[in-house]
């Protein structure tokens, strides 16, 4: 067992604060990381403040891992020491149910997620990214190319593979228009993604003093979704809108906003339901309201070789980990820009 440094929260609404705990040495599959960077996405909030009501404490939140391999395990055939690499949501699944079959890991009823996620080695719940190691099946563990800034590639773990994966599904591509809503962590990473893909690309934002970074970010039109008069401009005119607000809001403003066939996709998961969405805008042009989860290890490593290979990373803001707390107060104001990345060399100030 390794001694390990990292954050908790000890319950739903308390700051975060240092916290001492045990890593289990590897097992032969296994793969010990050192923790370099880690992404703060909105689902650490979500589950810090057990806003999902399945929260274990105390927590180790983090799952937008990026760091150094220090140790393998005697079979360990896909990593060596010194690799960097990156762990995203999950750490284990069944490996045999249709989900896994289909490298849809991230759908298997017995998926083990990076942490709140009961851990089959210790018999506890397991923690996650905010740490200074991590102890992960070889299989769960991407490479990273040396090309990436790794502390920049951190968010691509969870935000980037929740924008690609959706994009792929319903084959994005050139021709197509496609909406953005909520310029945060995820959407920035769906802006980036859709346009690299072809596609012309519309960010919908409560936020008017974002548009110049959407425009940046590579957004060719930036619609704020206050005003019901920019709103009714694009009736009727999409094949696909990407939601990743973090709230629950009227979807009716955005499903009329479809073409026929299109599809309103859902990544955002808020603690209330969003009011219940208008039947008739749905089949009046057979449009559809989807979800997405992540996506599986297999095309996690795809969207990682793709961005090496395009040159795409996170817009970050990089933190030491004693700001955390003022870092998700920042974040629940919508005042990201567009990622906070904790850099792990803080943890070696902490004293447990
Ligand atoms: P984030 O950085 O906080 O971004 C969310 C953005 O939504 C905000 O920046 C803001 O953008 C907009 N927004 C916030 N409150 C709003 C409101 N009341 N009405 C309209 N827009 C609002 O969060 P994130 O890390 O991108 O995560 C977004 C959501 O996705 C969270 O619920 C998270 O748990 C979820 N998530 C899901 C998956 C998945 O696999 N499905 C994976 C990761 C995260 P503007 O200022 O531009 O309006
Ligand atoms: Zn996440
Ligand atoms: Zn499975």
């Amino acid at each position: 067992m390794q001694k390990t440094i990292g954050y908790a929260a000890h319950n739903s609404n308390s700051p975060l604060v240092a916290f001492s705990f045990e890593r289990r040495d590897p097992l032969p599959t296994d793969v010990r990381i050192e923790i370099l960077f880690c992404g703060v996405c909105h689902s650490d909030i979500h589950q810090v403040r057990n806003e999902w009501s399945n929260s274990a404490f105390p927590m180790v939140p983090g799952h937008e891992i990026i760091g150094k391999v220090t140790k393998v395990g005697s079979e360990v055939n896909k990593f060596k020491p010194g690799d960097t690499v990156g762990v995203g949501c999950m750490v284990d699944s069944c490996r045999e149910c249709p989900d896994c079959r289909d490298n849809l890991e991230q759908f298997c009823n017995n998926a083990v997620f990076t942490y709140n996620s009961p851990d089959k080695h210790s018999g506890g719940s397991n923690y996650g990214g905010y740490s200074g190691q991590i102890v992960v099946n070889q299989d769960f563990v991407l490479h990273v190319s040396d090309k990436l800034d790794p502390a920049a590639a951190a968010p691509l773990l969870c935000a980037g593979i929740t924008t690609y994966s959706p994009l792929k599904h319903w084959k994005i591509g050139k021709g197509d228009k496609v909406g953005i809503v909520g310029l945060g962590g995820l959407g920035h990473m769906g802006i980036k993604f859709a346009r690299a893909f072809g596609a012309h690309v519309v960010l919908f934002t409560t936020s008017p003093d974002k548009t110049e970074d959407a425009k940046r970010l590579g957004a060719d039109e930036v619609v704020i979704s206050r005003n019901p008069g920019q709103m009714q401009q694009h009736l009727g005119s999409f094949d696909f809108i990407l939601n990743t607000v973090a709230a629950p809001h009227n979807l009716d403003i955005y499903t009329e906003l479809l073409k026929h066939d299109g599809t309103l996709c859902l990544v955002g998961l808020p603690d209330q339901p969003h009011p219940s969405p208008s039947v008739g805008n749905l089949i009046m042009k057979r449009r559809s309201i989807a979800g997405s989860l992540i996506g599986g290890i297999k095309e996690t490593q795809e969207m990682l070789d793709f961005c090496a290979e395009h040159n795409i990373v996170s817009d970050i803001e990089i933190i030491p980990i004693q700001q955390i707390n003022e870092a998700y107060e920042r974040v629940l104001k919508s005042d990201v820009k567009y990622r906070f990345v904790i850099d792990s060399a803080s943890l070696k100030q902490t004293k447990d």
